[in-house]
């Protein structure tokens, strides 16, 4: 029953592209539950595992609470006093290109707008980029080269309408769930669909495909060109589409035929069977509604734009675009990466989709803006930005709501920047992230609960996120921070804004400025809300004009683009591998996303729940690799590149191409002693679009012999455990520990005593023969730690001992405490594979040994798999192994 100060609001999940409607129950000022808005069109009352996990992530422990310098709590007049000296003074000396924004595709539109016409209007540089950069730049330039704009021509609905689905370069059961089962559904609907996945790696997503054509890592371009020259052989080209619609059509086709001619020559170079190669080919030459559904896998890359490019090839040369069922779909990982383009939020762009080589363009923001010194030419795209602030030309950063000293690659080529760069301002809601350490001023930034604005998803679609928590101790909204920035540097009339409905309302409004049908990007029917207008605005495609007041599902369907003469662009793209390519003993390392994480773990982390699913760092490896290096599952593996090293657990698996390996992006600093994998991953990036290439690192990998591990459990946090390595886990109290040793064993009793929290109360047990030890400490009576030891052996399993924090134990108790494990009961489940019902993977193959032998039975036995489904790839994978 709801008490009387319970309510509810509807806003969208902060987490990937799919835009999802969340209903937030709060009470209190607090958020008690979370629940699918069954009246959002992006997830019809649905939620992945992340987004059911939301109310578990938005407590206060650990935010960024009161602005700092230097480490030292400050006012905020303080610390905005010393931000605009600073870049005032830089400006002044040295020109505005000496300061810049690195921003995320994690906030509003209307932070975004306030940050992009600040610096690009009134500042005068257009150093203003964005996280995005690594996630989908390399769409957006293919998109703007093939189309004139930067406009996805699909929605969600076409999942439903296709009769052939290939998903290239996504794992969507982990990046984009929601989507994934939107298709699973459609295909237990209508089996007839078919559904392929372009992948190296057999990963959750493959369960649902008639097949999987696992090939070579980087080779997409090939099979597109040697899709487009197979079209022409088997007359399956639109002539009229191309005639009416289209140019560069002959010189795209003339290249894609000189590079992959036929099926053997485009197999060879895709290292493909030809025979599979032929079944995609014919089913995509005769199937009119062919949706391609790419994402991070092609963007990722160092030739990512030309992906982009000879995949819309094949779709411009049947006609497939903007259709019902039929066009290329790029879906962005981030919530607002749309949002954050539609703004001008990447350095080589302008406001509302307007662009630097267009002097019509650039005349048209400044006289809308009445910007005084209006940026003439792009800033600097993510990487070259942090190359520009480590030469010391960028002397002044403000880092806002991002964790670009893990997340870019080169990462140790990142902090020296940041160590090295005169002033890094960064705004966050967390006070300890890997980039904060860095940071001489952090100003504390509202999050997700409290933050009041609108976000675009990946169909165009945008929605509003609405504020329904009050902001802990002295956080303030992005816009607000950047107004009052501007308003210190002299421009207080152009950045007067009293609500994010203002800054939506200009936003909209120069949308529309001089269009005319010119630009893509049009929400001048969204101009003039009133605040309650605003508040209660529903979700709505772009572009939304007079002409279509309810929005636009697809683009492009009557054959008109925004190139000069109106006609999509086809381009020749010379296929090329990845720019760095493998010697001798290197493999090729793959970085992606695991299922319950989000980006470096500052909101996921906080879920113990989420933890579950995978607690440690890991690296995948194909069976193959793995007997040949003589590597188990389980062991710690070490992969080196560019000085760095990672270390993670191995993961042994049929799923992975010999040569090939995988590791996620999430770990940093904060939870592993060596988990930032993009450390390994060089600098280099796509011509056009400036994207890295996180997809294909060549690496070193060896296989590790600890000369003991250990777990740590504690009430505390330990800031640094004193092992060589360790990673972390939060627990519903405290934290847990994975430690391990590569030197001799130290004297047990007086390491702990050296670094653990200090207690008086400890027992201990050593058994000096087989090299256990054991040791708990106590505070007034409660358990605050206990750590387990062996240089052979198993550890015990973390569950049961992590319920004994904080406990006052018997005697009794106590020294059961040092065998690990309860007396009796409480089972062992094994790691958790449905989070929502926290079930183990030991329950479900007892489940399955006594007859539960179908995702339907193992859920009605046990519950897994079905609130979300995200398990249920998993749930199936265990059973075809069984
Ligand atoms: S699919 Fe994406 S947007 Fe939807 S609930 Fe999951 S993480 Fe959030």
């Amino acid at each position: 029953m709801k008490n009387n100060t319970e309510s509810s609001t509807l806003t969208t999940c902060p987490y990937c592209g799919v835009g999802c409607g969340v209903e937030a129950r709060i009470s209190d000022n607090r958020l008690i539950a979370v629940s699918g808005d069954a009246s959002h069109p992006a997830n019809k009352g649905r939620l992945c595992v992340k987004g059911s996990a939301l109310h578990e992530t938005t407590g206060h422990q650990g935010r960024l609470l009161y602005p700092q310098i230097q480490g030292q709590r400050v006012s905020w007049d303080s610390a905005l006093d010393k931000v605009v000296d600073t870049f005032a003074r830089l400006i002044d000396q040295h020109g505005p290109d000496s300061v810049a924004f690195y921003l995320s595709g994690q906030i509003l539109t209307e932070d975004y707008y306030v940050a992009n016409k600040l610096m690009k209007g009134f500042i005068g540089s257009a150093n203003v980029d964005t996280n995005s950069r690594l996630c989908m730049s390399s769409a957006v330039a293919g998109q703007k080269r093939a189309f004139g704009s930067d406009t996805v021509p699909a929605c969600y609905d076409d999942l439903d309408e296709a009769d052939l689905v290939v998903l290239v370069g996504s794992n969507a059961a982990w990046a984009h769930p929601i989507l994934y089962q939107r298709l699973v559904r459609a295909k237990q609907a209508r089996p007839d669909i078919q559904v392929v996945v372009l992948d190296p790696r057999r990963t959750a997503t493959c369960d649902l495909a008639d097949r999987h054509l696992a090939l070579k890592p980087g080779s997409d371009a090939f099979l597109f060109n040697g899709l487009l020259s197979y079209l022409a052989q088997a007359n399956a080209l639109d002539e009229a589409y191309i005639a009416q619609h289209c140019e560069g059509f002959d010189a795209a086709l003339e290249q894609a035929q000189r590079q992959c001619p036929d099926l053997i020559t485009t197999a060879a170079h895709c290292g493909l069977d030809p025979a599979d190669v032929q079944w995609l080919f014919e089913r995509f030459a005769c199937t009119e509604r062919s949706l391609t559904f790419y994402s991070q896998g092609i963007n990722q890359s160092s030739s990512g734009t030309d992906k982009a490019n000879a995949i819309i090839n094949c779709h411009l040369a049947t006609g497939r675009v903007g259709k019902p069922g039929a066009s290329p779909f790029s879906i962005t990982g981030q919530p607002n990466a749309m949002g954050g383009r539609e703004v001008g939020g990447l350095a080589n762009q302008l406001a509302a989709h307007m662009e630097f080589g267009n002097p019509t363009h650039l005349e048209t923001v400044a006289d809308f803006w009445q910007a005084p010194r209006m940026a003439q030419a792009p800033g600097l795209k993510a990487v070259d930005l942090f190359q520009a602030i480590e030469r010391g030309d960028v002397k002044a950063v403000w880092i806002i709501g991002t964790n670009p000293a893990v997340s870019l690659p080169d990462s140790a080529q990142v902090r020296r920047a940041l160590q090295r760069c005169e002033l890094v301002v960064v705004s966050d809601c967390i006070e300890q992230t890997d980039t904060t350490a860095l940071a001489d001023v952090l100003l504390p930034a509202t999050t997700w609960a409290e933050k009041n604005g609108t976000v675009t998803n990946s169909e165009r679609r945008i929605s509003r996120q609405r504020g329904f928590l009050k902001a802990p101790g002295e956080a303030r909204h992005d816009w607000q921070i950047l107004c009052d920035f501007a308003t210190r540097l002299g421009f207080g009339d152009a950045f007067a804004y009293q609500h994010p409905a203002d800054i939506f309302d200009e936003h909209a409004r120069l949308s529309g400025y001089r269009n005319q049908g010119s630009r893509d990007f049009d929400i001048s029917a969204l101009a003039e809300l009133s605040r309650s207008q605003y508040d209660a605005l529903a979700p709505i495609q772009w572009p939304v004009t007079e002409a279509s007041p309810e929005g636009t599902a697809r683009m492009f369907a009557d054959g008109h683009y925004f190139t000069p003469s109106g006609r999509a662009r086809l381009l020749p793209i010379a296929a090329r591998m990845p720019a760095n390519p493998c010697r001798d003993g290197d493999f090729v390392l793959n970085t992606g996303r695991s299922r319950d994480q989000w980006h470096t773990m500052t909101r996921t982390a906080r879920s113990p729940r989420l933890l579950d699913h995978c607690d440690e760092p890991y690296i995948e490896i194909s069976e193959r690799d793995a007997q040949q290096q003589r590597i188990h599952s389980g062991d710690l593996v070490s992969l080196s590149a560019l000085d760095a090293e990672y270390i993670g657990r191995a993961r042994v698996s049929p799923n992975q191409q010999p040569g090939s390996l995988f590791a996620p992006i999430h770990w940093n600093d904060r939870y592993a002693s060596h988990g930032a994998v993009d450390a390994l991953v060089a600098a280099v990036t796509d011509p056009v679009s400036g994207q890295p290439e996180l997809k294909q690192s060549p690496v070193r990998m060896l296989g590790l012999r600890p000369r003991w591990q250990g777990m740590l459990l504690s009430l505390d946090a330990i800031e640094t455990p004193a092992s060589d390595y360790w990673s972390r886990v939060t627990l519903e109290q405290g934290e847990r520990y994975a430690l391990a040793g590569f030197s001799d064993r130290p004297d047990w009793s007086d390491w702990v005593k050296s670094w653990l929290p200090a207690s008086t109360d400890l027992i201990e047990l050593l058994d000096s023969r087989a090299n256990h030890y054991r040791a708990a400490a106590f505070r007034d009576g409660r358990l605050l730690w206990v750590f387990i030891a062996s240089c052979e052996g198993e550890l015990p399993p973390p569950a049961w001992l992590s319920t004994q924090l904080g406990r006052s134990l018997t005697t009794k108790e106590r020294m059961q405490l040092l065998s690990g494990r309860p007396s009796e009961g409480a089972p062992d489940q094994g790691a958790i594979i449905c989070s929502c019902f926290q079930v183990g993977e030991k329950r479900i193959r007892q489940a399955m040994k006594e007859g539960a032998n179908s995702v339907e039975s193992l859920g009605k036995a046990l519950n897994c798999g079905t609130n979300c489904g995200s398990c249920i790839p998993e749930l199936r994978a265990l059973i075809a192994h069984a």
